[in-house]
């Protein structure tokens, strides 16, 4: 690490600590040239993925926006808000966890379906319907006869 009072290149760690949950190390440096100090930071790194539209249009997931959905298919449901925020945290930090730079938009509206299966089956019947833009009644019938099996088996995300 380059100093950066004397941008000597060749610096010494002194220290190094990580902080509770050890998901940052801190280490502390100094210039055997200038003899100052200085800290650098080192932390993993998990973007959101950004989104990529079945047009093929990319674009940057907007957490409103996915609240916003689902409050819309939870309009008049008794389902607490905290549960919704809840809801879409482990959202995110599945998409973050997938550890890509581009996600299909249908990842997102599956991983939503799986929460909203587990907050309100009306809710998930709502979103279904716009979501999987259903054909005919069938298909609708299909989607409900799915929420009332006891647990909504589906294939993880790879
Ligand atoms: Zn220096």
């Amino acid at each position: 690490m380059r100093c950066p009072f004397c941008s000597s290149d060749d610096t010494q760690v002194v220290d190094t600590r990580s902080n509770p949950q050890a998901t940052v190390i801190r280490r502390r440096r100094r210039c055997p040239k200038c003899d100052k100090r200085f800290t650098t930071y080192e932390r993993v790194e998990l973007r959101m993925p950004r989104l990529v539209k079945k047009d093929g249009s990319r674009t940057d997931f907007d957490r409103d926006k996915l609240v916003g959905s689902m409050m819309l298919a939870l309009r008049k449901r008794s389902v607490a808000t905290e549960a919704v925020d809840a809801a879409v945290d482990r959202i995110e930090e599945r998409l973050r966890a997938l550890g890509e730079r581009e996600v299909p938009t249908g990842r997102v509206g599956d991983l939503v379906m799986r929460e909203l299966a587990k907050l309100d089956k009306i809710a998930y019947i709502r979103f279904a319907s716009v979501y999987r833009n259903f054909e005919d009644l069938d298909e609708f019938s299909d989607a409900i006869r799915e929420v009332k099996k006891p647990r909504v088996k589906r294939p993880r995300p790879t």
